[in-house]
């Protein structure tokens, strides 16, 4: 019975290992195309990455990855796919952006100018005091940034997994001030700012994501800002009494007003 069961466990060892190469192989698999692997050697033989350490995030559109940069800074790579299938929607948050005038027409290419938006709409928000990663570098489809998160490598919490907050009504606050900055001083609307895409790290609330974030002269750019304002309130409204939420057009218009 115990030569039995001695073996069971063996096997479901092996097992667990098998499933997690697999699981590894599935994380690099469609991210680390030649092209990519070139960049990335590039990237690690001039020091600006040490090493890869972990995945953080397998998505659809990228992975996201914890590494180590010169003298062990901690790291997020993303490392967005090359893959046919997202530059459909991705163009319509590229076309009508003034910034972006060429985009080309391979699936490369639009990738590529996906992965400089994000990093540009990072570095714009930065410059107008919204808090979001540093952005480091970007390179064809590798963005490197500032990881957010414990000094042994654990990423920060989403808002999203967050069960209780401290002062919901001054967090709530802070974001739509951080939407209001981000409309009037850098001139940019998230497009997709949810709990999801908010981390929450010691006290203090961190957008992520920015890749779609469109300027304020792209011709949804108001259906973007409402929808953006819409979500963010839905979240807060489970912690806050609603006679304390305001309504999604005040908050829209007030913003418009001051432009
Ligand atoms: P996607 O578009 O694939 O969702 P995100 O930029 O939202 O890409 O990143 C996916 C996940 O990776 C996030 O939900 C977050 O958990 C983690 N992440 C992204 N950027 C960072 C960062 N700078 N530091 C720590 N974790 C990060």
């Amino acid at each position: 019975d115990n030569k039995i069961n001695r073996l069971e466990v063996k096997q479901d060892k092996r097992r667990m290992k098998s499933k997690r190469k697999t699981e590894e192989h599935a994380a690099f698999n469609g991210v680390f195309d030649s092209f990519t692997l070139v960049n990335l050697n590039k990237i690690l033989s001039k020091g600006i990455i040490n090493e890869f350490v972990g995945i953080i995030s397998a998505g659809k559109e990228a992975n996201v990855y914890y590494a180590l940069g010169e003298e062990d800074v901690p790291l997020a790579v993303k490392i967005y796919k090359i893959d046919p299938q997202n530059t459909k929607w991705m163009k319509n948050y590229i076309i009508g952006d003034p910034r972006f005038k060429k985009i080309g027409t391979s699936t490369h290419k639009i990738i590529y100018t996906w992965c400089k938006k994000e990093f540009k709409n990072l570095t714009q928000m930065k410059r107008h005091d919204i808090l979001v990663p540093t952005p480091l570098l970007s390179r064809d489809n590798i963005l490197v940034m500032e990881f957010i998160g414990e000094e042994n490598g654990t990423p920060a919490k989403r808002l999203k997994d967050i069960d209780e907050l401290v002062n919901p009504i001054e967090e709530m606050n802070y974001i739509l001030d951080q939407i209001s900055k981000m409309y009037l001083n850098a001139h940019l609307v998230h497009g997709d700012l949810s709990e999801f895409n908010i981390l929450y790290f010691k006290g203090k609330q961190i957008i992520i994501d920015v890749s779609q974030a469109v300027s304020i002269y792209h011709i949804n750019a108001p259906v973007y800002l409402q929808r953006d304002i819409k979500n963010v309130l839905n979240y807060f409204s489970k912690f806050i009494d609603s006679k304390h939420v305001p309504d999604v057009k005040a908050v829209f218009e007030k913003i418009l007003k001051n432009v």
